[in-house]
């Protein structure tokens, strides 16, 4: 029989720190601590094979577990000196999830289990403290209803009809009632009372009673929070995050211990060093006289940890420095303790109960992409982890933050601040306001920018917060749970502005007499905590020293080359400046996109219309400066760096003039009518353009069209060259399916390159001839592609269009519903599918090395600049990836990321050439 149970506490323990798999991170850390001597209320962590059973079984739990469980509370038992549903000295248990990586507030939670009418007496007499006995009663009541008698059975009230807001709206009632400000004002007789009226209302609203048994309640507990894996939220922050279903959650058993048992009690979350900015200064939170929800439920402000931390929203708060300076110097030697144990910043949480102080749970802490970066530097400066752990400890999707754009300083000088709040995720946002996650969505579905303002956020909001460029709370600390969201992903938030009277339900917020309505805009500050009316400039967030320190770093380990993807000169100095080696792909054809185009645009527009070789070449002829131009300029720019022009690949209907006076023009400078212009037009249409006279073909039945190009190319090439500079271009020919293509563009471009250097009177131009693998033919035929190309790039926008026949204009019609039904894992056209593109891709690296081994191998599609895409390319041996400019960092350290991974793992690259 599986082993489902394991034991922590001083006396036994049976896990460690390495079997997060199994006990989940909660439970294997609960473990380890033990290990380390920390104090921790006993207890046992039920495996995640054991929630994979249950749901194999039904919803029941598997055979063999409870004689474990049963053992597994005996010691717990005789550890604390007390016995669960014992009359005279009952125990108290908690039961929590705990996944093998933390999803913060998407599962559940049930404390003081084991209160019931027959063992509150018991308690009351031993702790002589019967309002700390209500007080947990009603807790557990609350909780149980909610998270064993409503969530776990899948009902699904209406927003604001939950029964933990009907309780809630029972507690608030009767505090205004008397006129209470805090839930400490709440007496022994009122707590009575609310007891009585909350059984009441479960029976109404849930047809159940509240269970008065010990035993019953624990099971419904531990069932309850298994079942809080499938629940909405955690199934909906799984596919946020990319964790697997199968994954199961562990449930963490515990002797419970008091922070509300008076004013020397305490309970608290804390951080090893500060997770918005990385500051290595211990930080945190604590109530006195509170449960661990207080703290995060964003209720009541919580005080500050220590002297040090201290900020605007709880200067006037008493720290535990001040208040318990014995147990706070305890607490901060347990915490360097840990955070030299793990090496790695930790979030801790901890109860004082009467005057004596219990961890209750180590992890490590979900921190900013800036506070990564600052951390990871700093923990190498103090020997406390290698420069491979420093680059491993930033993810590359964090990077993105950190190049995401801050408000603008000069615009905020002159701005006044509308509300204060609290830093809790980093850089700048704007947007209208929605007061409804559901509403964020829908609005970002319609293109709109939004800010979530919210009283509070709890799990359920959590889509609605993905889809906001901001988040803004009017109550809440920095551990509530719109902090710990919005810092995992790093983005901008503040919370508990507490000036703000927000009503969702009226959709309306009140600041300083003045109201905001649905729509309106606003700016929030998430750096400082500051909100502003309507919309400032933003900056670039680029400045941070400590990111070209970083950076450095991850270039020293990464094989990988990174280029960029960039059609301008301006767009390769971006490029340069965050550190891309080259430009991997070059569009000729976006020179007639956008600003300055008209000419050109014209000019190839002629090209295009022309229906014979002279009106052609004429056309051509006048292209041909502008074509030189832009090469020069990028090429320049570049400064001997390698540039890959990809010569035209124009889907020809989208250059066709509509309208009427553009077509007048054109017919005017092509000696033909109107009419006939549009004629041609007509004859150009083509009913799958993707798959039509595009790329190469057009190379084909228009040599001269390669041929003005290529001459562009090498002319602007050996001008610098003469002129002292450095130039390497690399000519690519797209959309190529058979050798026979590449023989025919070479003949064009050898030709030209003699005539280029006979003219420049030079002896050579380094140049690179090669082409884009982008049809799946190409990559069965890779072998006799190389036989010509010196160098592959793989298109892998064409490759996954014509891979999957899905158009790549059209997908979204059917995407969600296929990632909604788990058909496919990913979108293909953001991430490979290592599956079945991968293969071609696999394929056509191995078949161009086994005829050409010097082959340099790219690719240019836009997964180029996917974390998992980098580290693919690098597995398959390519020599680069090409992304756009401000994917260039992340790409340079996924690369990293890879190299180290593959090193670790005992493999080596040798596939990889540089
Ligand atoms: C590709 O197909 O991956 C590619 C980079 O070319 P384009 O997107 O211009 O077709
Ligand atoms: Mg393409």
């Amino acid at each position: 029989m599986p082993k489902y149970v394991y034991s922590f506490g001083s006396k036994k323990t049976d896990g460690r720190a390495d079997m997060k798999n199994l006990l989940g991170g909660k439970g294997a850390n609960l473990a380890e601590m033990s290990r380390l001597g920390i104090p921790v209320p006993a207890g046992f962590t039920i495996t995640t094979d054991c929630c994979n059973d249950y749901f194999a079984n039904k919803a029941r739990f598997p055979k063999g577990m409870k004689e474990q469980v049963e053992k597994a509370l005996k010691l717990v038992e005789e550890e604390m000196g007390m016995k669960f549903g014992d009359l005279a000295n009952p125990l108290l248990l908690s039961s929590r999830s705990g996944a093998r990586s933390s999803m913060p507030g998407m599962m559940e939670t049930v404390l003081n289990i084991g209160l019931c009418s027959k063992t509150i007496p018991g308690l009351i007499k031993k702790t002589k403290n019967e309002r700390f006995v209500y007080d947990s009663y009603r807790r557990l009541i609350t909780m149980y209803s909610d998270v064993v008698m409503e969530k776990a059975e899948g009902i699904e009230p209406g927003e604001g009809k939950g029964i933990r807001v009907q309780l809630d709206g029972i507690m608030d009632k009767l505090k205004k009632s008397k006129g209470y400000k805090n839930d400490t004002d709440l007496k022994v007789e009122d707590l009575k009372h609310l007891c009585d009226e909350y059984k009441k209302r479960i029976r109404k609203v849930l047809g159940r009673s509240f269970p008065d048994e010990p035993m019953k309640q624990l099971w419904g507990g531990i069932g309850a929070v298994f079942k809080s894996w499938n629940g909405k939220r955690a199934v909906a922050y799984r596919r946020i995050e990319g964790i697997p279903d199968d994954w199961g959650t562990a449930t963490n058993v515990q002797a419970m211990v008091f922070g509300n048992m008076g004013y020397n009690s305490a309970t608290g979350v804390a951080f090893t060093r500060n997770p918005a900015t990385g500051d290595n200064k211990f930080y945190g939170e604590w109530l006195p006289n509170a449960q661990g929800e207080d703290v995060v439920a964003g209720l009541r402000t919580p005080n500050p940890i220590n002297e040090e931390t201290k900020n605007e929203q709880n200067m006037h708060l008493d720290s535990l420095e001040k208040a318990m300076s014995k147990l706070y110097r305890q607490l901060y030697s347990i915490q360097r303790k840990i955070e030299r144990h793990y090496r790695d910043m930790q979030d801790i949480e901890f109860t004082i109960q009467e005057g004596r102080l219990y961890m209750l749970q180590t992890r490590v802490g979900k921190r900013t992409g800036t506070a990564a970066l600052n951390m990871a530097v700093d923990m190498l400066k103090e020997r406390l982890i290698t420069e491979k752990m420093a680059v491993m400890r930033v993810k590359p999707e964090q990077l993105d933050e950190l190049l995401h754009p801050i408000v603008d300083p000069v615009a905020e000088k002159k701005a006044e601040v509308l509300a204060r709040g609290l830093p809790a995720g980093p850089g700048g946002a704007s947007g209208q306001i929605v007061f409804k996650a559901d509403d964020a969505v829908e609005w970002r579905k319609r293109g709109k920018k939004v800010i979530l303002v919210r009283e509070e956020t709890n799990p359920e909001d959590v889509a609605g917060m993905r889809a906001a460029e901001g988040i803004l709370t009017s109550r809440g600390g920095m551990t509530s749970h719109a902090a710990l969201v919005a810092r995992g992903w790093g983005k901008c938030c503040i919370v508990g502005a507490g000036m703000m009277h927000v009503d969702s339900v009226a959709g309306k917020m009140k600041v300083n007499g003045k109201s905001y309505r649905e729509g309106d805009i606003i700016t929030l500050n998430g750096t400082k905590g500051y909100v502003y009316e309507g919309k400032l400039g933003m900056i670039d967030a680029t400045e941070n020293p400590q990111f070209q320190n970083f950076m450095r770093l991850v270039d020293k380990y990464r094989k990988l080359g990174v280029r960029a993807n960039a059609d301008t000169p301006e767009d390769a100095r971006v490029a340069r400046n965050f550190g891309a080696q080259g430009i991997g792909l070059f569009r000729t054809e976006h020179m007639f996109y956008g600003e300055k185009s008209e000419k050109p645009l014209f000019l190839l527009r002629q090209m295009i219309l022309s229906s014979t070789l002279e009106e052609r070449k004429n056309a051509l002829g006048k292209l041909y400066k502008y074509v030189k131009h832009d090469v020069k300029a990028t090429l320049e720019a570049m400064n001997g760096l390698p540039v890959t022009f990809r010569l035209l690949d124009p889907p020809l209907h989208e250059f066709i003039p509509q309208d009427l006076e553009k077509q007048r023009e054109l017919a005017d400078s092509l000696g033909i009518s109107v009419n006939e212009v549009k004629k041609r037009g007509e004859f150009l249409h083509e009913v799958n353009p993707m798959m039509g006279h595009r790329g190469v073909r057009l190379g084909i039945t228009y040599p001269e069209v390669s041929e003005m190009q290529v001459r562009a190319i090498f002319e602007a090439a050996a001008g610098l060259n003469k002129a002292g500079k450095r130039a390497f271009p690399e000519i690519m020919i797209p959309v190529t399916c058979d050798m026979n293509e590449l023989i025919e563009q070479k003949k064009i471009i050898d030709e030209v390159y003699k005539e280029v250097l006979k003219k420049f009177k030079i002896r050579k131009i380094n140049y690179l001839l090669g082409t884009m693998i982008e049809i799946p033919r190409a990559c069965l035929l890779a072998d006799r592609m190389a036989q010509i190309a010196e160098f592959f790039s793989f298109g892998t926008n064409d490759l996954t269009q014509m891979g999957f026949g899905f158009s790549r204009d059209d997908i979204g019609e059917f995407l969600g519903e296929y990632l909604d039904r788990r058909i496919l894992k990913a979108d293909p056209f953001q991430t490979i599918d290592q599956d079945g593109i991968g293969q071609l891709i696999d394929m056509g690296v191995t078949k161009g090395r086994s005829t050409n081994k010097n082959l340099k191998v790219g690719i240019c599609g836009e997964q180029g600049g996917d974390p998992a895409s980098v580290k693919f390319c690098n597995r398959v041996g390519m020599n680069y990836v090409s992304c756009s400019p401000y994917r260039v960092p992340i790409a340079r350290l996924a690369a990293a990321h890879a190299a180290i991974e593959e090193a670790s793992e005992g493999k080596k690259t040798t596939k990889n050439k540089r």
